[in-house]
């Protein structure tokens, strides 16, 4: 079994189309996993809706997708990110908007554990520092934890109590075993970590191994709509970085 990893795909199209075609031209894939904030952000959210849910797929909830559908106060956000959650709201349908609703916090599926932030605050927490990662290993009963939220891709493994982050090698499977781990795939559709393209990563549970991937797609199309939707300008601008 192939499961395609992706998380934050953010409303970004031309972004989620480029992983979903690498994905099969890779070797392929048999269901999708989904760490959530599949909207806010980009100009595409209910297409990205849509396009995620005629694959065969286990999705977790973002702070996106429940500010987007009222269940998360949006003075919780940065008036940035609440600005494009308002537009958000707007172009969803009915159905879209209970579909992102009732997106479960968390899931299980072969021995990973998924959830948007950490397994200690699903929603918010951003995991990138050893004492993070440390309370979150006692957060989940599964081998593995696969994050999003952060969109950094990493790895981070805990050996006699101390965890350390290791960088995701690229095009290459990692072996899994017995250790424990926590995965962030990287973002589909709004790279922070200063490569503006697309990151996600495939599960093959024969060998048992996990590997990354980036691919280029069309980042001036995306940026083009997102104008023309007059969504804000620093939200357009940080596409073409990766930052
Ligand atoms: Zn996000």
């Amino acid at each position: 079994m192939q499961a395609l990893i992706i998380a934050d795909i953010h409303s970004n199209l031309e972004a989620f189309q480029a992983v979903l075609q690498d994905a099969e031209s890779c070797g392929g894939f048999q269901e999708i996993w989904c760490l959530g904030d599949m909207v806010g952000y980009g100009p595409d959210p209910g297409l990205c809706a849509d396009l995620l849910r005629r694959y065969e797929h286990y999705c977790v909830a973002g702070n996106h997708d429940w500010a987007s559908v009222g269940k998360l106060n949006l003075a919780e956000f940065n008036p940035v990110a609440a600005a494009a959650n308002r537009w958000t709201a707007q172009q969803l349908s009915a159905d879209q908007t209970q579909y992102l609703s009732d997106l479960p916090l968390r899931l299980e599926r072969e021995g990973f554990t998924l959830v948007h932030g950490s397994p200690v605050e699903p929603l918010w927490e951003y995991l990138l520092s050893p004492s993070s990662a440390r309370a979150s290993f006692q957060h989940f009963q599964t081998r593995c934890c696969l994050v999003g939220h952060s969109h950094i891709p990493f790895m981070c493994h805990q050996v006699e109590g101390r965890c350390a982050f290791l960088e995701f090698p690229k095009r290459a499977f990692v072996k899994l075993g017995e250790q424990r781990l926590i995965i962030n795939p990287g973002a589909v559709g709004q790279p922070r970590d200063g490569d503006p393209r697309a990151s996600y990563a495939v599960y093959d549970s024969e060998p048992d191994a996990i590997a990354h991937y980036r691919v280029e797609y069309d980042i001036a199309a995306t940026q083009e709509k997102m104008r023309r939707h007059g969504l804000p300008e620093s939200l357009v601008e940080r596409l073409s970085y990766g930052r």
